[in-house]
């Protein structure tokens, strides 16, 4: 940052009086240029498909960076968004895919580069189709998911999660005699909330 966003001065970088971190702080006004984390607002969009099989919906990105590697529908929140709406607005820029209902699923902390994670489950039906950002939509099982090319450390951990709690889930309702695949969409509040963070 060179110049003041209030008056057009120059800033200086320095730490204002009673703070303890560097700060852009114009030299005309004074005014001081707090710099605070980013949110991402993505989902995990759980689609049955037509052999009835739950999978989840992700994008080959064909934006920098990481472009053409696989990713959730995921973008920076708007101002003047709600959360859902920005994972919702995200999900059609890059799928042309809409969303049900939607479950609060994993908020991640990326300190390094200053950015906050939150990711949803969501329902939709089986009806999209590469957005303007995407080069491929696809389904995937556990299985088929090319975990080798991943777009970002997030995305891994927020399947890893999904499918690792979705089984625990199926083990359990198999156990009160419901049948075993049987667990579905449906069943997305069953889902923890997860609080993690992924450091450098
Ligand atoms: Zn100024």
């Amino acid at each position: 940052m060179n110049f003041c966003n209030q008056c057009g001065e120059t800033v200086t970088h320095i730490i204002p009086e009673n703070d303890n971190r560097l700060r852009f702080v114009c030299c005309s006004c004074k005014f001081i240029h707090y710099q605070n984390p980013n949110i991402v607002a993505g989902v995990l969009p759980l689609i049955v498909d037509s052999d009835g099989v739950e999978k989840v919906l992700m994008c080959r990105r064909a934006i920098q960076p990481r472009h053409g590697f696989w990713t959730l529908p995921a973008g920076f929140m708007e101002n003047d968004e709600t959360l859902e709406e920005a994972a919702t607005r995200e999900s059609i820029e890059e799928a042309n895919l809409k969303l049900g209902k939607l479950r609060l699923y994993m908020v991640t902390s990326l300190d390094y580069i200053s950015q906050v994670y939150m990711m949803f489950i969501g329902q939709a039906d089986n009806d999209f189709s590469p957005g303007i950002e995407s080069l491929e939509t696809r389904l995937f099982t556990e299985s088929e998911i090319p975990w080798d090319q991943l777009a970002f450390p997030v995305i891994k951990d927020t399947l890893q999660n999904y499918f690792s709690d979705r089984s625990e889930l199926v083990s359990q309702n198999t156990q009160s005699n419901q049948s075993l695949g049987k667990l579905s969409v449906t069943d997305m509040n069953s889902f923890p909330v997860h609080n993690s963070s992924i450091r450098r």
